[in-house]
């Protein structure tokens, strides 16, 4: 028998090496946006939930293959015309958007955060970069009310007070579409 034992731990340090991510069976990048999802079929109603408007879905590019492409595609279009919206461009923009079966997981990840139990379908982590979203309510304008933060965080060096972040976000929701 030869040493079974340096097998033994370099399958227990590749198991925490990949262990760390392993809850998230896909993860993507664009331009502006690295997605997180556990699992295809939370990845597939998200897209079916995110629907563009006419307007929007103009600038689809038309080679999409993967429903991982399709979301990245929507989600920079959103993105670009958040930007557009609030005349806002900022120099380098990357966010996270993990993706989340529903209302009581983005419940579960707020509280393990931040210890506090609220009722959100999204949110937008400031010092993540993450817009945490429940896939059952996703739709367009809770996703560009997100972006909205995030631009807003990626543009002001010095954080504007509460209220006037929320005006923007809300900004952006209602305008995505014009
Ligand atoms: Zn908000």
């Amino acid at each position: 028998m030869n040493k079974p034992l340096p097998i033994v731990f370099l399958l227990l340090f590749c198991w925490l090496l990949c262990g760390v991510g392993s809850i998230w069976a896909g993860q993507q990048k664009s331009r502006y946006a690295t997605i997180l999802y556990p699992n295809g079929e939370v990845l597939q109603e998200f897209n079916e939930n995110l629907r563009l408007n006419r307007k929007l879905n103009y600038a689809m590019r038309k080679n999409v293959v993967t429903v991982a492409d399709e979301v990245l595609a929507k989600l920079d279009i959103i993105i670009d015309k958040v930007q557009i919206v609030l005349d806002m461009f900022p120099d380098y923009y990357h966010i996270r958007v993990v993706l989340l079966p529903d209302d009581d997981d983005v419940a579960r990840v707020y509280k393990e955060k931040y210890g506090k139990r609220v009722s959100h379908i999204a949110y937008y982590s400031l010092s993540e970069k993450t817009i945490y979203v429940s896939v059952d309510d996703t739709n367009l304008r809770v996703i560009s009310h997100e972006i909205g933060h995030s631009v807003v965080a990626h543009y002001f060096k010095v954080r504007p007070p509460y209220n006037i972040h929320e005006l923007m976000a809300q900004f952006a929701e209602k305008h995505v579409t014009d």
